[in-house]
């Protein structure tokens, strides 16, 4: 089987789905791989880089669909570029099955089996198949690079001459695995560290990284799913939150929110009243500005003052770290792939709870379920 590597034509999408290193694991594996040209350019990935692990380059996409009938690519392609995608290829990327299934219908409409994997299971043994965990470590670390940057002030305490400089407040809303990540990254800046989560049983992973954790009352409610994400809460719930962080948010120099619920809108966390209650300088990174922000008046992909306040609304941070992010990636997609491949054939069994998961498109039919937001 041809294994076909497109160039990601996404704005501001500087990462490649395999980078050449992992292209002999695939070649080992019994199959054969085209690249497009410059699909690693942007990650500083040469054309000549990939023809050295053995993979052909093709000149455009429409040279590298017409071969490739396994396509592993980083994000979801847009609907002109699948209809280039042969009848019974195999798609595997990041297809945000919740918000596209308008597309999921154009794959099955085409024939082609699609595999998401947002939706790989957090279990052991998926551990090197974690697209989701690989990439928001990237984003716990960049958004904590990012709020340093934007900030009017140092990180560290420093004993000088001319004064004693104290510590930023750092404030991380959401300790999953952005969070903790930041948590760890604003620590060894020399930041002092809160933070907070809806689920209790994170708080023993943010003391061990050296931040305190912050206890709220909230009504009371189940706030972790059975897969260890958080649920969705009522209104109720959020507003108490609000209340509860307000003092929090208004001491902090910095804060980073993270906070996601699979499938849905990001929670409102911080609204402008909070905002207003800020120092002039501070600032909020909210890394969930793709889902409609954690925060009132984040704007995606735009960095905006309110009162003084810098609210950073950038999305895909690990994008800005293209080569590692692209070297985790391949690992990843690698393993997903092996994980189902015999004598270099994709042959897909529905009892490996893996497959059953990331599966949403397969005989010409949508298996995503948009409501319940799982495959059956
Ligand atoms: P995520 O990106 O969906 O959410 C980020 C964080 O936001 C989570 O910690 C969540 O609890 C928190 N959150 C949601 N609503 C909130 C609110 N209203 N207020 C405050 N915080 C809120 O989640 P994630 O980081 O991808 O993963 C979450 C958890 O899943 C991990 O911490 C871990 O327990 C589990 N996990 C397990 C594995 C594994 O076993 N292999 C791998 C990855 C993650």
């Amino acid at each position: 089987m041809m294994i076909g590597i497109p160039r990601e034509r996404q704005d501001g999408e500087n990462r490649v789905a395999i980078i050449p290193s992992g292209v002999s694991t695939l070649l080992e594996a019994g199959y054969e791989v085209v690249v497009e040209s410059g699909a690693g350019s942007a990650a500083h990935f040469t054309d000549d880089d990939y023809r050295h692990a053995g993979a052909i380059i093709a000149d455009d996409a429409d040279a590298l669909y017409r071969q490739a009938t396994v396509i592993l690519k980083v994000r979801a392609p847009s609907s002109e570029e699948a209809q280039l995608i042969q009848q019974d290829a195999t798609l595997i990327c990041l297809l945000d099955p919740w918000f596209n299934q308008p597309l999921l219908e154009q794959l099955a409409g085409q024939n082609v089996q699609a595999f998401a994997l947002d939706l790989v299971p957090r279990t052991t043994r998926a551990q090197s198949m974690d697209v989701l965990s690989a990439m928001a470590g990237i984003s716990g670390y960049r958004a904590v690079l990012s709020g340093a940057m934007a900030l009017p002030r140092y990180f560290p305490m420093l004993m000088t001459a001319a004064g004693t400089i104290h510590p930023a407040r750092v404030l991380v809303i959401g300790a999953g695995v952005a969070g903790l990540m930041a948590i760890a990254t604003a620590r060894r800046l020399g930041a002092v560290v809160e933070a907070y989560d809806l689920r209790p049983e994170v708080k023993e992973q943010v003391e061990s990284l050296g931040a305190d954790f912050i206890e709220i009352e909230v009504p009371e409610s189940d706030t972790t799913g059975d897969s260890g994400y958080a649920k969705a809460q009522s209104e109720a719930f959020y507003t108490a939150q609000r209340q509860q962080l307000a003092d929090c948010v208004a001491r902090a120099d910095l804060v980073i929110t993270t906070a996601a619920v699979p499938g849905k809108p990001a929670p409102k966390l911080i609204d402008q009243e909070m905002i207003h209650r800020m120092k002039s300088g501070s600032v909020i990174v909210d890394l969930a500005a793709d889902k409609g922000g954690n925060v009132d008046g984040t704007v995606l992909n735009q960095k905006v003052d309110v009162d003084g306040v810098t609210l950073v609304g950038h999305a895909n941070h690990p994008s800005r770290v293209p080569v590692h992010a692209s070297q985790l990636l391949t690992r990843n997609i690698t393993a997903f792939l092996l994980n189902m491949t015999e004598d270099g054939r994709v042959i897909p069994k529905l009892d490996d709870e893996i497959v059953a998961a990331t599966l949403v498109v397969q005989h010409g039919s949508v298996r995503h379920n948009t409501e319940t937001r799982e495959n059956p």
